[in-house]
Parts: structure tokens; sequence; C-alpha cells
């Protein structure tokens, strides 16, 4: 019979030693277990041949080795291929591998919330009803399965699958920790990305911790009166406040920060839109912009064409005179570019143009 069973996936060293320690083992051994689940990828006892037989027994007693169910996988013509995961019967959460240009850059967008709370008018994991933030096993166990199955190693993770990471901090950021731990994945702190709607006490959390990872913020709308109408989260922590939060992590880090910034015409295109920009671009000082053509279709609102793309992209670096990247939407085609991440669980909403 098993009893107090603990799961050692997902956990920091010490944590693994606090749990050991009492069953009268070494604290070493705690290293070997965390190497053994993250560098090796063991998914049994039997596997961890680094181990005593005797101890390998008694984990078998005293642990449970979970493991995500993959419940749906999809392959894009692009390359890209998106993973969905039942947690448990209608509780899904999504990844995805995707490959870019010469083979050099694989990342793999994970989930850190099953659905999310904060309703982006034009991101489809916002329709979705919330279920609860996932822990942190279960968020890197989405990066050990996709590249078992893929048969390959990510060189970038992104947090822009479902869920609002800041919401979700403790257990983002330590799953963030296990990734750039050089026991475990071993990924350089910027190449792991943790983005924000813009939850600002997350951020000054983020910032008064001194988290080492990648940041970005999805702006999506630089006029202060509107930015509410597609981003809720405004209403409780608005733009003034969160462009400050911005210009403080680049003074106090002295790093980098990316604006994500989805493109819907007739909403946040124009030049006044580029204007307002320019200026936050000025007062944050070391930025740059990612921008993604819109990929969803909700609320009467469509794709921008390739010119009107262009012409944003043109204006935006004029304006603002620091890097623009356009994202494209790798994956399109199989729902898992960015704000789709839930789309073919309702059918009606997979209308893309
Ligand atoms: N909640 C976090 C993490 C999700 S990231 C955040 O908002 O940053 C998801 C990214 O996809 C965000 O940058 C968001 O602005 C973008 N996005 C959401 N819906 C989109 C859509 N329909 N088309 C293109 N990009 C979208």
């Amino acid at each position: 019979m098993k009893e107090e069973i603990f799961n050692p996936k997902g956990k920091l060293i010490p944590e693994l030693q606090e749990f050991l320690v009492p069953l009268g083992e070494p604290k070493f051994r705690a290293t070997q277990i965390f190497e053994g689940i993250y560098k090796h990828r063991y998914r049994t006892w039997d596997e961890f041949t680094n181990l005593p037989t005797a101890l390998r027994e008694k984990l078998k007693n005293h642990t449970d080795l979970e493991e995500l169910t993959v419940s749906h996988h999809l392959v894009s013509a692009d390359g890209t291929q998106k993973f969905s995961f039942a947690l448990s019967p209608g509780k899904e959460i999504e990844a995805v591998w995707i490959p870019r240009g010469d083979g050099e850059r694989k990342t793999i967008c994970i989930s850190s919330q099953v659905g999310c709370t904060l309703n982006c008018k034009f991101c489809a994991t916002g329709k979705l009803e919330f279920q609860g933030n996932l822990t942190t096993w279960q968020i890197l166990d989405q990066v050990l399965t996709v590249e078992r199955i893929v048969g390959d190693r990510a060189t970038n993770i992104v947090f822009m699958g479902m869920g609002e990471p800041l919401h979700n901090y403790f257990e983002v950021i330590r799953a963030a920790k296990i990734l750039n731990h050089e026991n475990a994945f071993h990924l350089g702190a910027k190449r792991i990305t943790i983005s924000t709607a813009g939850v600002v006490p997350g951020i000054h959390r983020f910032i008064d911790n001194k988290e080492p990872f990648n940041f970005a913020i999805s702006l999506n709308q630089p006029d202060p009166n509107t930015r509410s109408d597609i981003m809720d989260v405004n209403d409780k922590h608005d733009l003034s406040k969160l462009v400050d939060s911005a210009a403080r992590f680049v003074r106090e880090l002295d790093r980098f920060i990316t604006f994500e910034y989805v493109m819907i015409p007739g909403v946040n295109m124009s030049s006044d839109h580029i204007k307002l920009l320019g200026k936050i671009a000025k007062k944050v000082d070391k930025c740059k912009f990612n921008v993604i053509p819109l990929n969803t279709s909700f609320h009467g609102w469509s794709r921008p064409s390739d010119s009107e793309v262009e012409r944003f992209v043109q204006g935006l670096k004029k304006e603002s005179r620091v890097p623009v990247m356009n994202r494209r939407s790798p994956g399109k085609e199989i729902g898992g570019a960015c704000g789709m991440l839930a789309l073919s669980r309702d059918e009606e909403i997979v209308s893309i143009s």
C-alpha cells in the first residue's frame, strides 16, 4: 500500500532534499533524482539506474511519477505541431512546437493556466471557462512530452500559451528555474520568456526578485482611453501604470523588454496609434516590438492584409527607432498560432480569413 504519496516532479533540489532526508537518505540523492527526471528523462523508477535498488523500491512506495496525457496532436505543413493535454475530462491545456526557418530556433509555447480569467476580446483562450492554475510539474511536463514525441529539444520556451503567467507566479517561476537549471533542462534564462497581459503587481514582483528570465508585455493598445475596450485587465491596472512598470524594469534590471502587439485593423493600427507607441518606446527606452497579425475573427474583426502589416511595421520602426519584428502566424492552419489556443474546442469560432 502506498502512503504519503509525493510527486518529485516540479520540485527544486532543496525541496527534494526535504523529502529524502526524513527517509534516511543522503542529500545528494536529491540531485540524482532531479537529473534523472529532467536531464536523463527517466519515466519510471526502474530507469533510475543512478540510484541503488533499495532506494528505487522505497521511492516506488512513497512517490508517484505523474505524467500528462496527450489527447490531441496536430501537425501543420509549416512544421508547427499542436498538443492538447487532458488533465481530467473536460479540462484541457495546449502547447505548441514551433520550429523556425533554418531549424536553428525551436520554440515550445506552453500554458500556465487552464483557461484564463482575463477575457481579452481578441483571444480564444479568454472565451473558455477558467479552471485553475497549473502546477510546476504540469507546466514542465508539456515540454518533456512535446520533446519526447517530436524527438528533438527546444532552444526556447515561451509562456505564451493558455493563461496569465503572472496570475500563477510561484509555479511559473519555479518551472522557469528548472528550465534554466544546469542539472535539468539547462536553457539560458534569456531563452525563457514570460509574457503578461499587464498584471502590474506581478511585474513589480518580477523586478523586485530580479528574475533573470526574458520578459514580454502584451501591450496591444497604446491609447489609454480605449485599451480597456479590448483588454479587461486594463480596468484594474491601467496603461500608465503598466508603462511605468516597464520603464522600471528596464531601469532597474538594465535589460530590454519586449512589447507584444496583436494587429487589429480599425482598432490599433492607425498613424495615431503609431505615434502613441513611439512615445511609450521613448519612455521605456530599451524595448522592442513583436507584432502579430490577428489570428481570430471575433467581433467582426479581421486579419490585416500584408500591405497593412507592412505599412504599420515601417511606420512603427520609423517613429519608435526600436526593433520591430513581425511574428507572423506559424501553426495558423492547426489552430496553434497566438490567440488561437482553445479554438478547436468551439467549432463556431474556428474561422480564420
Ligand atoms: N496572458 C499572457 C500570456 C499569453 S501570450 C499575455 O497576454 O501575454 C498570448 C499572446 O498572443 C499575447 O501576446 C496576445 O496579445 C497574443 N494574442 C492573443 N490573441 C491573439 C489573436 N487572436 N491573434 C494574434 N495574437 C493574439
